[in-house]
Formats: C-alpha cells, structure tokens, sequence
C-alpha cells in the first residue's frame, strides 16, 4: 500500500484528489486530505460578499462532506511541519508517515511580523474574514474606509466598500495607501491607467509612496503624519505562504513559495502546487491563481499514478489563459488569450469564470441569484 497525504483542501488540494481518487482501489492508495478547516472557501468572490452581495454559503467547500462515502482519510489539523528525510508530516495532533506528499497549503495574508497590525486590521483569507468585515460594517458607522495595498484584492475590496456605502447612501471616504509609486505593480500601464480612472470616477482615492505608520482599534496613522480616527482598515498589502513551509530547507521567494522543477516535484516523493509552488516559465515565475492552481494539481496526481505503474512522469506546461481585473461598478480590464479587453464584457467573463470554477450546483445557483439580486 501507498500512502498519499495532501496538505491543503483548496483549488489544488482538490485537483490532486479528484483524480488520484479514482485509483485508489487499482493501485491501493491510502490517500489522506490534511486541512486546517473543515471548509475551503472560494477566494475569487470574497470581496464580492462586501458589497455585491454575495452570500458567503454560496462560496464554501465542506470537505467533510467530499469524503461521504469514507474512501479517503480527512484529517481536520493544521499542518506544523515536514520532514522531507523522514517522510513525515507533523501536524499539532499527529505524525503521518508518506510514500507521495502533495503541498498545496496555499497562501495566507502576509503581515510582515506585524502583530499590532495582525490584531487591528480586518483581513480576507477566507469566507469567516468576509462573515467579519459584514459585520463590521453593519455594526459600525465608519468615518474612513482604508484598504492598504493597490494590488487585485485591494482593488477588488475598495471598489466593494464604495458600493456598500452607495448602496446605504453614505458618502465616506474609501482610500487605497500603497507603498509603491504606483498601484497594480508590474502590470502594463494601460490596464493602470483604466483602474486609476475607473476608481476616480468612484471617488477612490489612492495615495501612493504611503505605508501604514500605526494601527490600533479602529485608528491608523499613516507615514504621511494623517491620521484617521474610526476607521476600517483592510489589510490586502500581500501574502505569504504557510507557516510550515518557513522551516523548510529549500529554495523558495521571499513570499515563501517553493522553487520547484519542471514536474513540480521538491523531491522524489514530494510534489508542491498552487500557490505554495514558485514554477519558472519563460525567465519569469507563474503567478498566484486559480486556473495554474488546477492544472497543477492534475499534473501531480497523473505523474504519481505514472510513478507507481513506472511510467515516465510528464513535464507540466502551463496554460496561461490570462487574467481580469474586476471592479464592482462593472468595469474591468485583463488580457484573455492574449487580447487586451477592458469594459464591461470582462466582467461577464469573470463572473462565468467564477461560476463555472465554483464547488457544487447548489453554490452555483446561489451565486448567480445573489449576483442578479445584488445584495
Ligand atoms: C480575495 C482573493 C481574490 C482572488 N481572486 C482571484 C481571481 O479572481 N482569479 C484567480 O485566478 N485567482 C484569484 N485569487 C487567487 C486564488 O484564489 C489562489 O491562487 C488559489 O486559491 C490558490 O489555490 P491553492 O489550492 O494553492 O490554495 P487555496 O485555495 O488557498 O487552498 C489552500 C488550503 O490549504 C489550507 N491550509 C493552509 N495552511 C495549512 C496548514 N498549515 N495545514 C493544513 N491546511 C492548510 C487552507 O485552509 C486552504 O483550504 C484570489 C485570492 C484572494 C485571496
């Protein structure tokens, strides 16, 4: 018997298992999921809960429920450490042996060691980081409504916040403090110069060359001198990956992604993918998203079935379908296919994405009703 343990129950976790499932009986696999909760959440769509309205049940995997018929192992415990000689894997409860490991912990928002910020901010990991921003704002009549970090999720998130506070009538103020000179960092000038203008015309501001000085319950100082009092402050200013994987000698970025090489593999019998895998195509590394996450969770479990019957492994190509930028006032920008598009129509693009990406009929109806109502 083999042992297969898969660290992570998200898009990748999930690819991995849906395949390697299947050959369980044929090539008698153990196969264990290792998750640190008993859900994955559906990231795309969680700035989505903020201000379009979309329910947070519409956006959550139970992984207790893929394991009905009790053929795999779930283990409901967060990952603590690897020993990649020994082939074990620690979580906080247990020690489990492996023949095949599959890392696909994802990643986490990164607050560079900040513990003030850790406490202070609200952050979006997950649908229960949506459940609490909701709150929030239900609860709490803010004065200021700050978003640190001008990257996808920030944008995403400010855009939101703004159409919450249209939808209530409230014209507060939504701010978007990035550290760089710029905000969407490497991407074309283009696709900037559409977001800046869009976010003017939704009365966002964005200060750049600015980072964030001091938090504390709703208070935050910026590195400007200005300060805001009753403020929501959103931590989007990047990720990291897990924990874990910070004790590991290998090479890996300073987001703690794991170099790996052509056939995603770290070693002979560890394989990483998703974000938590640093791929190099092209002089450059593979970014963070969901399609890459899939197809690379495919390519692992079709090479370790190639292992175990002794077939040669296949090399993983990625495709690159491209990438939007959505924004709640239904306007985006991205490349798809190689086209620049902006407008309306990636939108529609998106959200088709995002439906047909998400778990289960049930979150796909629910998704598209809550789209079409609009919160
Ligand atoms: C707000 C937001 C919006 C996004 N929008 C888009 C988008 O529009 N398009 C796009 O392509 N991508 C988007 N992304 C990125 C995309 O969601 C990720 O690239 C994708 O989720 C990566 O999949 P993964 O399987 O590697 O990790 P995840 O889906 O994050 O799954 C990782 C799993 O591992 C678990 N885990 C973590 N640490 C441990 C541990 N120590 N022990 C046990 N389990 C652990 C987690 O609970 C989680 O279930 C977005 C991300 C965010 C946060």
């Amino acid at each position: 018997m083999k042992k297969v343990i898969i660290v992570g129950g998200g898009f990748a976790g999930r690819a991995v298992l849906s395949i390697i499932y299947g050959y369980r009986k044929k090539l008698d696999l153990e196969i264990t999921l290792v998750n640190d909760k008993n859900e994955s959440s559906f990231l795309p769509l969680l700035p989505d809960c903020l201000g379009r309205g979309v329910r947070t049940e519409n956006l959550i995997c139970d992984l207790t429920r893929l394991n009905i018929k009790g053929n795999f192992d779930f283990v409901r415990d967060k990952v603590v450490a690897i020993d990649l000689d020994k082939k074990v894997v620690a979580t906080s409860a247990l020690s489990l042996n492996y023949d095949f490991l599959i890392i696909a912990s994802g990643s986490e928002t990164n607050f560079y060691g900040r513990e003030e910020i850790r406490r202070n901010v609200f952050k979006l990991d997950d649908a229960n980081d949506a459940i609490a921003i909701r709150r929030a704002l239900v609860k709490e009549n803010y004065d200021f409504y700050l978003i640190a970090g001008g990257g996808y999720t920030g944008i995403e998130v400010a855009t939101n916040l703004r159409l919450y506070l249209d939808k209530k009538g409230l014209k507060q103020r939504v701010i978007v403090v990035e550290r760089a000179s710029s905000i969407l960092g490497p991407l074309p000038q283009w696709m900037k110069d559409y977001v800046i203008s869009n976010l003017n015309k939704c009365n966002i501001e964005v200060l750049n060359n600015i980072v964030i000085d001091k938090t504390e319950e709703s208070f935050v100082q910026l590195s400007d001198g200005s300060i805001f009092k009753n403020a929501l402050l959103v931590w989007a200013a990047g990720v990291k990956t897990a924990s874990f994987i910070e004790n590991l000698r290998v090479e890996k970025n300073a987001q703690g992604r794991i170099k790996v090489d052509d056939y995603l593999r770290l070693d002979d019998s560890c394989f990483v993918v998703g974000d938590a895998a640093l791929f190099a195509q092209n002089n450059n590394f593979l970014r963070m998203a969901v399609q890459f996450a899939i197809m690379q969770g495919d390519c692992v479990a079709k090479n370790i079935v190639r292992i175990i019957k002794g077939k040669p492994l296949t090399r993983y190509k990625p495709i690159d379908f491209g990438y939007i930028i959505p924004m709640a006032n239904n306007k985006a920008c991205g490349t798809i296919l190689g086209m620049n598009i902006k407008g309306f129509f990636p939108i529609i693009l998106h959200y088709f994405m995002c439906i047909f990406r998400s778990n289960g009929l049930k979150n796909k109806l629910g998704i598209i009703k809550d789209l079409l109502k609009g919160g």
